[in-house]
C-alpha cells in the first residue's frame, strides 16, 4: 500500500488537517506525543474566519453544541473601570461575515475535531508517539522516526510529513534555517469559574480590560456554564508548560491598583495556572522537500489578536486545497502553500504584537488610546477586523 500522509501532533491544527486532507482524498496517519486527549488548557476564541473553515469540513455543528457565542467585546479602562468601546459580535458578526464568532474550551474543540477525524476509515490516530526525526532514503522516499511510550523507536515511510507539533515543534528543528520559539517576557494567568460565581451581567460578552503593562480578558465557555479568565502581565518567567501552578497573591498584587469590578473578579478563583507566552518568528521556510509546518510549529503568535487557533485552522484548509493525492510535485505544492499563507500570517502576527503594545500603554499614550476608543463607532471598530474575520477558505 502507498505510504500515508503523516501528521505529527493531534492538536487543533493537526486534527483540522487530518479532516481536511482526508476529505481531499488522502490516507492520513496522525501521531501524537500525549497518551490521550486531555482537558489541559481552557478557552480559545474562534472568530468567523475559523468558523467558516470548521463549517466547510463539517465540524461546526458539533462545536456549536459546546461553545458560547458572545454578543460583543466590551473594552474597559483598568484604572477607572469605565467603558471605552463596544464591538458587536453575536448576530451582527454572523450577518457581517457569514459565520459566527464563538468561544470554545480547547478540549471541546479538540474532541469535536477528533471525533470527526475518527469517523473517516482513511484516518488513523495513534497516541503516545513522539516524532523524533526524518531522513530521505536513496530512492528519495521520506522516512520518519517516532518514539513510542515504552521507549521503542519506530520507523515508517510517509508520503508527506505535516509538522503540527506546536510551539516547541521538533519537526521545525529538522528544517534548515528556521527560527526557534522565543519567550515574549509576558505570562498568561488563567482560571476557570462556574457561571454562578460571576455577575450574570458579564456572562454574555467578552470583556477586555486595558491597564499599564497588563490586560485582562474574560468570557463564557461551555454554553455559558463556565467562565474563562486570562490575566496577561509583563513577567520575566519562562517554562514550556501550559499549566504551571501560579501564585494567587502575586497575581492579585499586580492588579491592586485596578478598578473594584476587575479586582473582585480576579479575587474569585481560589487557584490560578499560568503559561509563558512565546512566539515563533514567521521567517524561516515552512516547506522543505516533502515536509511542511502548520500552525504554531510554523508561526506561533502572541494571543493578543486571539488568532493562534484560527491561523492553524486556516493553514490546514489551505494545505488541503493545494495537495491532492494526484499531486506529482509535492515539494512544489508545499511551497505554494507557504506562499499562499505567509503574508497573511505575518500580518496577523504583527497585529497581535501591535495590540500587545497598545493594550499595555500607560500615561499620556494610554489617555490618547482611550479617547480614540471612546470616539470610535462600533461600526468603525468592526470594520478594522474585516480583513481578519472576513477571510474565506478555498473551496
Ligand atoms: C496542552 C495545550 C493546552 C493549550 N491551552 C491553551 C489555552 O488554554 N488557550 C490558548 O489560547 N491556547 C492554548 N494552547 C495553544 C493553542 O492550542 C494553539 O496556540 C493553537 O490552537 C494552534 O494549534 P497547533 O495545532 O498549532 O498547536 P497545538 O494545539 O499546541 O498542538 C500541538 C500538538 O502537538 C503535540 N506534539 C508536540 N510535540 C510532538 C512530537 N514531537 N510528536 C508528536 N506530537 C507532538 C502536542 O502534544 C499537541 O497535541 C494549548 C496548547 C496545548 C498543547
Amino acid at each position: 500500500m502507498n505510504a500515508p500522509l503523516v501528521i505529527a501532533g493531534a492538536g487543533i491544527g493537526g486534527l483540522t488537517a487530518a479532516v481536511a486532507l482526508t476529505r481531499a482524498g488522502h490516507r492520513v496517519l496522525v501521531l501524537e506525543r500525549a497518551s490521550a486527549l486531555s482537558e489541559v488548557g481552557a478557552g480559545l476564541q474562534l472568530s468567523p474566519n475559523a468558523c467558516k473553515c470548521l463549517d466547510q469540513i463539517g465540524v461546526l455543528e458539533a462545536v456549536l453544541k459546546t461553545a458560547s457565542a458572545p454578543e460583543a467585546i466590551r473594552i474597559r479602562s483598568a484604572r477607572s473601570g469605565k467603558a471605552l468601546a463596544r464591538i458587536p459580535l453575536g448576530s451582527e458578526a454572523s450577518a457581517r461575515y457569514g459565520a459566527p464568532y464563538l468561544l470554545s474550551h480547547r478540549a471541546d474543540l479538540q474532541k469535536a475535531l477528533y471525533d470527526k477525524a475518527r469517523s473517516f476509515p482513511s484516518v488513523e490516530i495513534r497516541f503516545g508517539h513522539s516524532f523524533i526525526g526524518s531522513y530521505v532514503d536513496e530512492a528519495g522516499n521520506l522516512g520518519l522516526t517516532f518514539q513510542a511510550e515504552d521507549g521503542r523507536n519506530l520507523t515508517l515511510q510517509a508520503k508527506v510529513l505535516v509538522g503540527a507539533d506546536g510551539v516547541w515543534s521538533r519537526v521545525r528543528e529538522t528544517l534548515n534555517g528556521h527560527a526557534t520559539a522565543r519567550f515574549s517576557g509576558r505570562t498568561a494567568y488563567r482560571a476557570t469559574l462556574r457561571a454562578d460565581q460571576v455577575d450574570p451581567g458579564i456572562l454574555r460578552d467578552t470583556g477586555l480590560w486595558l491597564g499599564k503593562d497588563a490586560h485582562l480578558v474574560h468570557y463564557p465557555i461551555r454554553q455559558q456554564s463556565a467562565f474563562n479568565i486570562v490575566a496577561l502581565v509583563a513577567e520575566d518567567w519562562n517554562e514550556q508548560d501550559w499549566s504551571a501552578p501560579a501564585d494567587r497573591s502575586t497575581l492579585l498584587r499586580r492588579f491592586a491598583q485596578w478598578a473594584p469590578d476587575a479586582r473582585q473578579l480576579l479575587e474569585t478563583p481560589d487557584s490560578w495556572l499560568k503559561w509563558a507566552l512565546c512566539g515563533v518568528p514567521a521567517t524561516g521556510h515552512w516547506a522543505q522537500g516533502k515536509t511542511v509546518l502548520i500552525g504554531d510549529a510554523a508561526h506561533a503568535m502572541l494571543p493578543f489578536a486571539a488568532q493562534g487557533a484560527a491561523m492553524a485552522i486556516e493553514d490546514a484548509l489551505v494545505l488541503a486545497s493545494v495537495l491532492t493525492p494526484e499531486t506529482a510535485d509535492i515539494a512544489n505544492a508545499l511551497r505554494t502553500f507557504e506562499r499562499q499563507r505567509r503574508e497573511r500570517v505575518r500580518k496577523v502576527q504583527k497585529t497581535a504584537e501591535e495590540n500587545g503594545r497598545i493594550y499595555h500603554m500607560s500615561g499620556p499614550l494610554a489617555l490618547g488610546r482611550d479617547t480614540v476608543l471612546r470616539m470610535s463607532s462600533p461600526e468603525s471598530l468592526s470594520a478594522r477586523m474585516d480583513w481578519i474575520y472576513g477571510w474565506t477558505p478555498p473551496s
